[in-house]
C-alpha cells in the first residue's frame, strides 16, 4: 500500500528533535503563545521575507483576521477563485462580505489576472488569490490592477510555504499573506496552526490584538476580538520543522520531476511550472478525462490518491445563497472533474514512484 500522505514517516525522521521541543514546552508551561511562538513568528516571517508574522490557531483564522484588518465588512466584495479549499470563501463570508469568483488560468489553475478588471464593482475592496497546489499565482498583474483600483491583495498561501514568485517567497508580496500549519501542509504542526505575514506594521499590530480578544493589556479590550492564539507546543514544533522545510521542499520537487519524466508523452496532462515560478508541490495533480476510472484502478492496486477539489465552492450546497457572485467559470468547472492528485511527500521512495507510474501507465495502455 502506498498512502496518499505519510505523517508517521516524517515524525520518525525527526523524532528526537520534536520530542525534546515538546518536553521543553511542557517544562516551561507556556501553553498558549509564549517564547517559542514569538521566536517562530520571527523566524517564519523572515523566511517569507516579511517584516512581521502573527501566529494564530489555523489558516482559516489567518484569512479571517487578514480580511478584517483590510477592513472588509458587510456587503463588501472580494475577488477570489472557486477552485479552492472551502476556508478561503468561508473567511470572506465570516466578514459578511461577498466572494466574487473569477475563472482560472488553464495551465496553473490559479486566478486569471486578465479577468479581474471586469469583475470589479463599486463594492470591491480586495483581491484574494490562492497559490493552488503550491504554485504561485501570477501576482504582478494582480498587484497592478489592485493598485489602479485601490484594492488590497491578500495571498492565500496555505499550500505554498516557501514557493517563489520571480525569486521572492510568497506571503510577503501582497498586503497580507496567510499560511496554514495543518498537519498535512508542507509545514505542518502536530495539531492546528496558522500565521499572517505582512510588511505593514499597523496591520501587524491590529492582528496581534484581534487574535487575543482585542486586549491591549490584560482585560483592556480595545477591539472586539477572538480567541485565535497559537499553542506554545505548536510553536516549538514548528520551529524545529522550519529548519527542515527547504530540504523537504527540494525532496518534493524531486518527486515531481520524477513523475514529470516518467509520465511525459502520455494521454495525461501533467502540472506546468511557469518560468517565473518555483512551486513547492503541496499537491501533484494530473488531469485526465478518465479521472474516476484511473483513480479506481490505482486504488485497487494499493495506490491512494486524492482530488483537490471535486466540487468548486460555487457549486457547494452550503454556498448556494447570496454569499457568492459567480462569473462564468468554465475552466474551474471542467478541471474539477479531471484532476487527480498523486501521492507526494519528501519521504516517498523512488521505488514507490516507480510503482505508481507503472500502475498508472498500465491503465492508460488498457484504455
Ligand atoms: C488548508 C487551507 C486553508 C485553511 O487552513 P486551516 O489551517 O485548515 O484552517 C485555507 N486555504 C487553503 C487554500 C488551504 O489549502
Amino acid at each position: 500500500m502506498i498512502p496518499f500522505l505519510d505523517l508517521k514517516a516524517q515524525y520518525r525522521s525527526i523524532k528526537e528533535e520534536i520530542d525534546q521541543a515538546v518536553l521543553n514546552t511542557l517544562a516551561s508551561s507556556q501553553y498558549v503563545l509564549g517564547a517559542e511562538v514569538s521566536a517562530f513568528e520571527e523566524e517564519f516571517a523572515e523566511y517569507c521575507g516579511a517584516a512581521h508574522g502573527i501566529a494564530v490557531n489555523s489558516g482559516t483564522s489567518a484569512l479571517h483576521l487578514a480580511l478584517l484588518t483590510a477592513e472588509i465588512g458587510p456587503g463588501d466584495e472580494v475577488i477570489t477563485v472557486s477552485n479552492t479549499f472551502v476556508a478561503t470563501v468561508a473567511a470572506i463570508d465570516y466578514c459578511g462580505a461577498i466572494a466574487v469568483f473569477v475563472d482560472v488560468d488553464p495551465d496553473t489553475l490559479n486566478m486569471d489576472p486578465t479577468l479581474i478588471e471586469s469583475a470589479i464593482t463599486e463594492r470591491t475592496r480586495a483581491i484574494l488569490p490562492v497559490h493552488l497546489h503550491g504554485h504561485p499565482a501570477d501576482l504582478d498583474p494582480i498587484l497592478e490592477v489592485a493598485r489602479r483600483h485601490n484594492l488590497r491583495v491578500i495571498e492565500d498561501a496555505c499550500q505554498a510555504h516557501g514557493a517563489e514568485y520571480k525569486g521572492r517567497r510568497v506571503g510577503g508580496i501582497g498586503d497580507l499573506g496567510c499560511f496554514s500549519f495543518y498537519p498535512g501542509k508542507n509545514l505542518g504542526a502536530c495539531g492546528e496552526g496558522g500565521m499572517v505575514v505582512t510588511q505593514n506594521q499597523a496591520f501587524a499590530n491590529k492582528i496581534r490584538l484581534l487574535r487575543d480578544w482585542g486586549q491591549e493589556k490584560k482585560y483592556h479590550h480595545v477591539f472586539k476580538g477572538y480567541n485565535y492564539r497559537m499553542d506554545g507546543i505548536q510553536g516549538a514544533i514548528l520551529r524545529v520543522k522550519l529548519r527542515h522545510l527547504d530540504d523537504w521542499t527540494a525532496a518534493r520537487r524531486e518527486v515531481a520531476h520524477q513523475y514529470n519524466e516518467q509520465l511525459a508523452g502520455l494521454a495525461l496532462r501533467i502540472p506546468t511550472e511557469k518560468p517565473w515560478a518555483k512551486p513547492v508541490y503541496h499537491v501533484y495533480a494530473v488531469r485526465t478525462q478518465e479521472r474516476d476510472a484511473l483513480q479506481q484502478h490505482l486504488n485497487e492496486r494499493g495506490v491512494q490518491t486524492g482530488i483537490h477539489y471535486p466540487i468548486p465552492i460555487h457549486l457547494q450546497k452550503a454556498y448556494a445563497d447570496s454569499s457568492c457572485h459567480i462569473n462564468r467559470l468554465p475552466i474551474c468547472e471542467e478541471s474539477s472533474s479531471h484532476l487527480l492528485s498523486l501521492p507526494i511527500y519528501p519521504e516517498l521512495s523512488i521505488e514507490s514512484i516507480g510503482k505508481i507510474n507503472t500502475t498508472l501507465i498500465q491503465h492508460l495502455n488498457l484504455n
